[in-house]
């Protein structure tokens, strides 16, 4: 049977002890395999040094490559999110029904096991192995080994700490001009080198970069490229309304995050995060994105801004009482650059003369659109008309 390990890391660079780390276990434990799994990291814990997911990635497979038993996995960078380990093994146990599977984690993470979501499952599926850390205490890592044996889990301590390094000294180093080639792997020094990594200036990164990363990996080329177009017209409609340009700018970039992801892991999200569908919602599925967009980014990016989240929300359906950030989003979403629909140009000009009345336009040609295929109409959306005509008929300007 092939014995085959899961080693995870931010890598962030991966250094020469991780690759230690990596050959000792499958020296000692006789691995066929050991699976190097860089993380995903969500934006709000992306620090400004790091480096992006793909560069990483790409150094982790420099690393790897004179190794014909290391390999490397894009499975949870491309999955997008926080990944729990328990479902990166269950990915990989089921890729791999055949092979006997281990769990790599350093010393520091190996004494919080026990406190992993859905820890049982687990150890079930693999054996824990740690290497100690220059340090760690090796007689602590042993008891809690003992301990975790008694409960019936199966568990490997490495007697020996491999080289006392890692990627925060080596990244405060290069940023501070230092070399830092021994203590990395043949051909990562020269890869850091050649993309400037580590070196960039605090505040040469955003976050809209960031969330421009993970929306390439969740859309297709046309759902992406729309994006970018809400985007920018959301920034125009934010400059010309008076809103916050960019957070209409992230709104637009983020409102469709979920349009191209499948029925099934669109509907265990909502499980997941205890949404429910409402009656409309649950015989037209093309509504799902924009509720499970906005619990995608609050529970998995934790984007934690309401009025962010809530331009997502309602970015489809709309509904009564839209705060300015909604509407620009929802009207954007009918203006962006890459829209082509007969009478577009008109609604542009309009959407520059006045925001309420182009809400008004698109709302009337979404109905009539719906009635005309013989489809349901969400309430909030008759709820968004209802709110517009009556302030018509009563003479109220409510363009801000
Ligand atoms: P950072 O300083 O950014 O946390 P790191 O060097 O700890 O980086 P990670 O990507 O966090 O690297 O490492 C992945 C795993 O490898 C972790 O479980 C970590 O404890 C372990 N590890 C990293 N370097 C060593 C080392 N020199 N000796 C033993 N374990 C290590
Ligand atoms: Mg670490």
């Amino acid at each position: 049977m092939k014995k085959m390990a899961l080693f995870g890391g931010t890598f962030d660079p991966i250094h020469r002890g991780h690759i230690s780390m990596a050959l000792r276990l499958a020296d000692e434990l006789g691995l066929d395999e050991v699976v190097l799994m860089p993380t995903f990291v969500p934006p709000h814990k992306i620090k400004h040094s790091m480096a992006d997911a793909e560069h990483r990635l790409a150094m982790c497979r420099v690393a790897a490559a004179p190794h014909p038993f290391l390999s490397v996995s894009d499975m949870e960078i491309t999955r997008g999110g926080a990944s729990f380990t328990v479902d990166t093994l269950t990915a990989l146990t089921a890729q791999y029904p055949d092979a006997e599977w281990y769990l790599v984690t350093g010393a520091d993470m190996f004494c919080t096991l026990r406190s992993w979501y859905r820890f049982d499952d687990i150890a079930k599926m693999a054996t824990l192995c740690t290497v100690p850390r220059d340090g760690t205490d090796v007689q602590a890592l042993k008891t809690y080994a003992e301990e975790l044996t008694a409960q019936g889990v199966r568990c490997y301590v490495a007697d020996e700490p491999v080289e006392p390094i890692s990627s925060t000294e080596i990244r405060d180093k290069l940023a501070a001009g230092e070399s830092t080639d021994e203590w990395l792997p043949d051909g990562v020094a020269d890869y850091i080198q050649a993309y400037g990594l580590y070196t960039v200036v605090a505040d040469a990164r955003d976050s809209d970069e960031q969330y421009k990363e993970i929306i390439r990996r969740r859309l297709g080329d046309y759902r992406y490229h729309h994006s970018l177009c809400v985007a920018d017209e959301a920034k125009r409609l934010a400059l010309r309304y008076g809103a916050d340009e960019k957070k209409a700018y992230t709104a637009g970039l983020l409102h469709d995050i979920m349009k191209d992801t499948d029925r099934k892991s669109q509907l265990q999200i909502l499980t997941d995060f205890g949404i429910l569908l409402d009656e409309v919602e649950q015989q037209v599925d093309k509504l799902w994105h924009a509720k499970v967009g906005a619990a995608f980014l609050e529970h998995i990016l934790q984007v934690k801004d309401r009025a962010l989240l809530d331009a997502v929300r309602y970015h489809t359906t709309g509904r009564a009482g839209m705060s300015l950030l909604e509407k620009i989003v929802f009207v954007a979403d009918f203006t962006s650059a890459d829209r082509r629909y007969p009478d577009v140009d008109d609604v542009r000009r309009l959407s520059d003369i006045s925001l309420e009345e182009t809400m008004i336009y698109t709302i009337d040609y979404t109905i009539r659109d719906l009635l005309g295929r013989g489809q349901s109409i969400h309430p909030d959306t008759l709820a968004a008309y209802n709110e517009r005509i009556l302030e018509r008929q009563t003479g109220g300007q409510r363009d801000e």
